[in-house]
């Protein structure tokens, strides 16, 4: 009898839903969720093995050319929430696969070992004996070594670097020729120590907190914990919490993965985190990092080596064998949901993960998302709430600045100018809020009324001033700035409208002594810029600092007493159905960043319709009564939560071309069209057409989730039957929530 073959069903990272058969004939065993070298068309690629089987409906199968990995890179758990989240996003596995490979190993590269520094000495009083001796005239190197001598699970290089930054690694040869310290490949090993966990004596938890965490460790141990939402409001202490409810985990030997927002995680919360659990593993993934320390934060998750792994949106599909908690700060924030190609939402993943580990999971946050909260209504999660801060700290006031009728200094109000002043005149700081960066937002011919328009995109250019240049915001495109009207050469063309340039410029006429610090994407090259500006902010000094919803997020500021909020109004009448619950959760944010010492903070909305119901809703009812109302007129609409949706989009160099394909995928669909199901489009998105391509959308409403799906399926088969005249592109978006 012949020995069955043994066949690989390989993931490619392509744009193609189906999965390839391939042939193994090398020696070592392969297994489910290696990666493998193979042939494919014309050259070679790395995909994922995604089931063994020994017989194929293919008669002829071309050999793999390389297992590429002894262990799985992916465990069956993980393999299984890629597999469930390519379904339910309809995005091909190869790619969802890839997207959750670090770079580093999407190629044919080694995966390396794992190591970490430990100490030569394992008892505490000879590591303490050489620190007197050996080492007594380098306060440097004491420190590295005793944090090194205190881990007995060693320290990885990511860890270093992050808890003593730059110098690091000349230290660690100082010591490692001392001979005090060695490198070798770590192992699974969570500290017990009692000091292992550093509690902050000077916080006695609020009745609040302690409920909240006392509930939290009760749900933990229900058969199928479901997930909590912890709404707290801005300095409650949510963090606390977090620290109160990790504890417990760590204890039982169980991984925690925390998801924050990219500008969430800064050196402060490092901090705390690593002061609070000193002899643990500390791992951080953030697109800030090296492709080779993404791959080391990714391996040490991976290996159980990591015990705490805080990350962006993409943590989530990190492989963690020991996980026992997960947690999102910052539920509400839109950068939980990737925006292209493979558009996924981290929290609904994470909420899909825990389901399926049996395990807790908290999203916190001082402004739930409404969709959340609609699931705490129907009952599938649980709700927690932090109503105070601790102590006497004050939640700011708000109120309404009616600019009708009233001059503007770049879009700044004469009454709020005056607080402005008045506030700085106190020592105190002030931020200005307002949604677009650049000088103006538009540049005109007075005498013809020509527009400056990019002429790869169907939209107006930006004045920058410092530049002194054009820019487009939704491509690369830029020009120098020409005083003459192209059409009239008219000589004094003009801007219109505000940008946070613009503004920074016309304050610090008003206040020449003034420091103003200016917080967008043009100011804010690198996560390093951004660190420096916080770090200036956090002196404490009076200030005047002007951002956009960049500065909206988690930091700070404790000397910041006054936030006026500038274009509010814009969001009152947008089109997107999302636009209202958005405003409401940027004014709580920004205020939370006000009077969080024991100073009481002022937040300002300049409006010309002050009579909108939101402004009555929000300061007299609150937070909760927005969502309640937006919820009501969401059911009358069909909306989400209320109902589902798929956006697909397709451009094309013709928007003929992309309005044809939409047109056809819709027609095909439309035999399965029921009452529960509708259609808006194929029309040009609002953005018609970006970096020399026109952009099409088909919206699907549907009041069953199920529905969606099916229709969203047989959409993508169709799509890749259906002839694409001039080079459509397409993409499918499941739950979208930006409809530009
Ligand atoms: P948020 O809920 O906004 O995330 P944080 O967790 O950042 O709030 O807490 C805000 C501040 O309150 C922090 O400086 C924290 O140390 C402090 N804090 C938290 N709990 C207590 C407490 N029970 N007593 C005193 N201070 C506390
Ligand atoms: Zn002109
Ligand atoms: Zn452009």
């Amino acid at each position: 009898m012949s020995e069955l073959p043994t066949i690989l069903r390989i993931a490619i990272p392509r744009p193609l839903y189906s999965l390839f058969d391939y042939l193994y004939q090398g020696k070592q065993t392969p297994q489910i969720g290696c990666r493998v070298h193979v042939p494919f068309g014309n050259t070679q690629i790395t995909g994922i093995i995604i089931a063994i089987n020994s017989e194929s409906e293919h008669a002829s199968l071309r050999p793999i050319h390389k297992l590429l990995d002894e262990k799985p890179l992916f465990d069956q758990s993980t393999l299984h929430l890629l597999t469930w989240a390519s379904q339910y996003y309809h995005h091909p596995l190869g790619n969802v696969l890839q997207n959750a490979i670090p770079v580093a190993l999407r190629g044919t590269r080694q995966v390396p070992l794992n190591t970490h520094w430990f100490s030569n000495d394992k008892d505490t009083a000879t590591a303490e004996n050489n620190i007197s001796t050996l080492l007594a005239r380098s306060p440097k190197q004491q420190k590295i070594y005793r944090a090194i001598a205190d881990t007995p699970s060693g320290l990885s290089e990511n860890a270093l670097k992050t808890r003593f930054g730059a110098g690091w690694r000349s230290v660690i040869k100082q010591l490692e020729k001392k001979k005090l310290i060695h490198q070798q490949e770590a192992s699974i090993h969570f500290p017990t120590s009692d000091n292992a966990i550093q509690r902050d004596e000077t916080i006695t938890l609020t009745n609040e907190q302690r409920d909240c965490v006392e509930s939290i460790i009760d749900i933990a141990d229900d058969e199928r914990p479901q997930p909590i939402l912890l709404h707290g409001v801005t300095g409650s202490g949510k963090t606390e919490v977090y620290f109160r409810t990790i504890e417990p985990v760590l204890r039982q030997q169980k991984q925690v993965l925390i998801l924050v927002p990219e500008i969430g995680l800064t050196p402060q919360l490092l901090t705390r985190f690593n002061k609070r659990f000193p002899h643990y593993q500390i791992g951080i993934l953030h697109s800030g990092l090296t492709m080779i320390e993404r791959m080391q934060a990714w391996l040490g998750a991976q290996r159980g080596h990591t015990h705490i792994l805080i990350g962006t949106r993409s943590a989530i599909f990190t492989p963690m064998p020991l996980l026992g908690l997960l947690i999102i700060d910052e539920e509400h924030d839109s950068s939980l949901k990737q925006q292209e190609g493979f558009r996924y939402h981290a929290r609904d993943l994470a909420v899909k993960r825990c389901y399926d580990l049996k395990i807790p999971m908290i999203m916190g946050t001082a402004t739930p998302s409404i969709e959340s909260l609609h699931n705490v209504d129907l009952e599938r999660y649980h709700y927690l709430r932090l109503n105070k801060r601790p102590g006497t700290r004050l939640q700011p006031t708000l109120s309404l600045q009616d600019i009708r009728g009233l001059p503007l200094q770049a879009g700044v109000s004469q009454p709020l100018m005056e607080k402005v002043k008045a506030h700085l005149e106190s020592g105190n700081q002030v931020m200005l809020f307002l949604n677009r960066r650049g000088f103006a937002p538009a540049i005109y011919c007075p005498q013809c009324g020509w527009h400056a328009q990019c002429p790869h995109c169907e939209t107006n250019m930006t004045y920058h001033a410092k530049k002194q240049r054009l820019m487009c915001h939704h491509c690369d495109f830029n020009k120098p700035i020409d005083n003459h009207c192209p059409d009239c050469h008219f000589s004094h063309i003009t801007t219109k409208g505000q940008g946070t340039e613009r503004i920074e410029n016309v304050l610090q006429g008003y206040f020449p002594d003034t420091t103003i610090i200016r917080i967008d994407r043009d100011t804010i090259s690198h996560k390093g810029a951004l660190l420096e500006k916080l770090a200036i902010i956090n002196q404490g000094k009076p200030a005047l600092i002007i951002g956009t919803q960049m500065l909206a997020k988690g930091h700070d500021f404790p000397n910041l007493t006054l936030v006026g909020i500038l274009d509010v109004d814009q969001s009152l009448f947008s089109t997107d159905f999302r636009a209202q619950e958005r405003l409401a959760q940027l004014v709580i944010q920004v205020a939370g960043r006000a009077g969080r010492a024991d100073k009481k903070g002022h937040v300002i909305l300049q409006s010309c319709q002050p009579e909108h119901p939101f402004f009555t809703i929000l300061f007299t009812q609150g937070y909760l009564a927005i969502v309640e109302q937006s919820l009501r007129e969401r059911k009358t609409w069909h909306f989400p939560p209320h109902a589902y949706q798929a956006l697909i989009r397709a451009t094309a160099e013709k928007q003929q071309h992309a309005l044809t394909f939409l047109q056809t995928l819709k027609t095909s669909i439309e035999e399965h069209q029921s009452t529960d199901v509708t259609f808006l489009g194929p029309a040009p998105s609002v953005l018609e057409k970006r970096a020399n391509r026109y952009r099409v959308q088909l919206l699907i409403t549907a009041v069953k989730r199920g529905k969606l799906h099916q229709l969203a399926h047989l959409l993508v088969e169709q799509a890749g039957k259906t002839k694409k005249t001039g080079k459509v592109r397409w993409s499918i978006d499941i739950d979208p929530i930006d409809y530009g």
